[in-house]
Order: structure tokens, then sequence, then C-alpha cells
């Protein structure tokens, strides 16, 4: 029996070839972009063009069909190396909330119809869940969907819904019966009839990201659009869920490396009382911290692409590194900008930025109060939900 820790060259070479390729083509514009509120369509076009948007989708749907390991290794790389988080957090969520449930759930029709777009990056990926009532309670959402002949027609409002403003394709949750066998997936293009993107929602965090609410009127869709079965929209959820939770802790990863990078050259360059900030132990103590959580954010990350290599479940773990990252995360920020003093939050650097993209990552894919209850449950404490 092996443990091996290490990476095989291949695997270094790709993360060498990803984070040249991130710092030299793509990330340049990060502040205008999240000044503006604005997506980098140029970024976009280039990650494309690189095969990012299509990292787990099979060769023959035109993606580069990476295995879990390799996908978790080159996700990692692309968070270090760009600068961008806003137009990290767009590829991510077009993987990892949209192309994931078509891998997983979706008919061969189905994927001949959408991966070869969602691969090329000629169709942009969302995922609609949340409501104005139903946030971390899922199973209280009130969009629905009525049978009419060959058709399922959708009602109701989603918010929040990340890529909402520019997605051209949406998996989409509604209610068709009753309690957790009364939901449905739905594939809903952009440009369907009674689809229309309300408002772009302002915010804080990733401002590079368009954040959209959406309102469904009457809204038509085939039933060849169903994703998976009538009644299985929880069943996927829950199946899918820890591809969100667990991959999308991989870019984080490499942003708490970046990060820490940052913070190494500066309190070894900048001196008070005659000496470099890092002399301090209360300063040099910070970084020690943010190495030790960015070692143990790694090593979780590495068995979930490990796990799922072999196509095993990893609802509890998906849900620890979620939950270990995105504080970790948080944490690290923060360590930057205590010891950039002014210089971490002034809009100069971007130190304050890194911290404001951080703070969605405790929300989105579930909250870290979520991600407790999970592993409670996952842990068998009575009565933990
Ligand atoms: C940056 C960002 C991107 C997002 N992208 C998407 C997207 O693409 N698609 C999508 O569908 N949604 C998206 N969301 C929405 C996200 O999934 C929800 O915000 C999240 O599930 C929490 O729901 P809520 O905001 O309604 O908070 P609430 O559910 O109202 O929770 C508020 C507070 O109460 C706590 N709480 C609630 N219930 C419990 C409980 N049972 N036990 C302990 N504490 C509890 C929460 O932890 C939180 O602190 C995004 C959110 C953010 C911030």
């Amino acid at each position: 029996m092996t443990m091996d820790f290490s990476l095989s060259p291949e695997q270094t070479a790709l993360r060498a070839k990803i984070i040249a390729f991130a710092r030299d083509q793509i990330g340049g514009k990060a502040a205008e972009h999240d000044r503006d509120e604005t997506f980098d369509e140029d970024g976009w076009r280039a990650c494309a063009e690189f095969g990012i948007t299509g990292w787990p989708i099979p060769q023959e749907y035109g993606g580069s069909g990476f295995d879990p390991l390799t996908t978790v290794i080159a996700c990692e790389a692309l968070g270090y190396g760009c600068a961008d988080n806003g137009l990290v957090f767009v590829i991510e969520n077009h993987l990892w909330a949209c192309v994931i449930h078509l891998l997983k759930h979706g008919s061969e029709e189905q994927k001949a119809r959408f991966l070869p777009g969602l691969a090329d990056g000629s169709l942009i990926g969302a995922h609609a869940l949340t409501e104005p009532e139903a946030g971390s309670d899922v199973l209280s959402l009130q969009t629905t969907a009525e049978r009419r002949g060959d058709n399922w027609v959708i009602d109701g409002t989603k918010c929040y819904i990340s890529n909402g403003t520019i997605a051209d394709l949406y998996v989409v949750f509604a209610r068709t019966g009753e309690g957790q066998r009364g939901l449905t997936a739905f594939l809903v293009p952009a440009d369907t009839p009674g689809l229309r993107v309300v408002r772009q929602i302002s915010k804080i965090s990733v401002r590079g990201t368009p954040m959209g609410e959406l309102r469904f009127d009457g809204c038509e869709v085939p039933a060849a659009n169903v994703l998976g079965k009538e009644g299985g929209g929880y069943h996927l959820f829950t199946s899918t869920i820890e591809w969100e939770r667990g991959f999308m802790a991989a870019t984080q990863v490499g942003r708490m490396q970046r990060l820490l990078e940052t913070c190494v050259a500066h309190v070894s360059r900048r001196k008070q009382f005659g000496a470099p900030l890092g002399s301090f132990q209360a300063v040099s103590h910070r970084l020690a911290d943010m190495r030790v959580n960015l070692e143990l954010a790694r090593l979780m990350l590495y068995k979930i692409g490990w796990l799922k290599q072999q196509g095993r479940m990893a609802l509890l773990e998906s849900a620890i590194v979620k939950l270990f990252t995105s504080e970790s995360l948080l944490d690290s920020a923060l360590a930057a900008v205590r010891v950039h003093g002014a210089r971490g939050i002034v809009a100069d650097l971007p130190i304050e930025r890194e911290l404001r993209d951080t703070l969605g990552c405790v929300v989105y894919g579930g909250t870290s109060d979520i991600q407790r209850n999970v592993i409670a449950g996952l842990t068998g404490v009575a009565g933990a939900i």
C-alpha cells in the first residue's frame, strides 16, 4: 500500500502552463472590472481558447476530458495565477453549477445539444436555485413547473444567480409536486420566451461575476429539457453539490497561496523600527497560520479529487473542504489586510479587493452554518439538520 503526495511530471507541467497563461493572458483588467462591475468577455474568450471552459467535458463533446484529480490541480493553478477572482468565479459557476449537471445527469441527446457549446465557450452556463423565500432551505422553493402536453411551463422568481445576466443556459429547479420528490431540474436556454433577466444585482464581492435576478412567466420548455427524472431534482442537487463544494475550493486554495506569497514579499521588504515587518513575531505568526491553513486545505482538496477519481461519494469531505477552505481564505485575506497596514485597505493594491472577493465564499454553495449542519448530520449527531 503506497500513498503518494507528489504531483506527477505531467501534472507539474500542466500546472506551470496554466499559471503562465493565467498570469500573462488574463486578469490584467481585474481592477477595472471590479470597479465597473463588468464581465471580462475578452478574458472569457481567452480562457475558452485555452480550453478551460471545457476542462472536465469529455473530448467527444469538444472538451479536454480532464479526470477529477487533473481538474482539481488545473483549477488550483487557475485560482493562483489569475488576479481576477470575478472572471474565475464566472468559470467556476459555468463548470460546477451547470456543466457538471449535464455531465452527471444529462441524456445523450442533451449532452450532444449543449456540451459542445459549453466546452468551446460559445455558451455560458448558470444555475438557478435560490429564490427570495428559499435560500438555505432549498426545499421551500416556490417556483413551479406544470406539465402542459409535451411541454413544461415554469413560473417564479430566482435571485442571486451568478452569471445570471450573461448566461446562455440555466439549470433551473422548480416544484412539480410535494416534498423532496417534488423538485425537478430543467435546462432553460436564455432566449426561451417567458424568461426575463429582471436586473443585475450589485454586490461587494466578485464584482466581475454578474449576478442576476430572473423572472419566469409562463416560460415553456419541451419535456426533452427535463434534466434527470421528473421529481428527481433534489437527488440531482445533492449528487452534484459535492462537485460544486469540492471543486470550487480548488481556486480558493490557489488564491490562498497567491495571498501568502504577496504577504511574504511585503513583510520581507517593508521595514519599521529599523527591521523588516516579518521579524516581528506578531507578523510572522500570521503568515505561519496562513501557511498551515493553505497546506491543510490543499490536502483535503486533493482527497476530494482522489475520491471523485475513484467514482466515490464525497458528500462529507466536500462539506468539510468547503467550510475549511472558505473560512481559511477569509482569515488569510483579513491577515493580508492587517500585515499590509494602510496599504491593505486602499484601492492602490488588490489586497482590499481580495478581502471583498472572499466574503461571498462563505455564503454560496451553502453557508458555513449549513456545512456544519451537514457535517454534524453525517457524523451521526442525532437530530442534526
Ligand atoms: C456570491 C454569491 C453567488 C451566488 N450564486 C448563486 C447561484 O449561482 N445560484 C443560486 O441558486 N444561488 C446563488 N447564491 C445564493 C446562495 O446559494 C444563498 O445565498 C445561500 O444558499 C444562503 O441563502 P440566503 O442568502 O437566503 O441566506 P439564509 O438562508 O436566509 O441564511 C441567513 C443566515 O442564517 C443562517 N441559517 C439559515 N438556516 C440555518 C440553519 N438551518 N442552521 C444554521 N444557520 C442557518 C445562514 O447560515 C446565514 O448565516 C449565491 C450567493 C452568493 C453570495
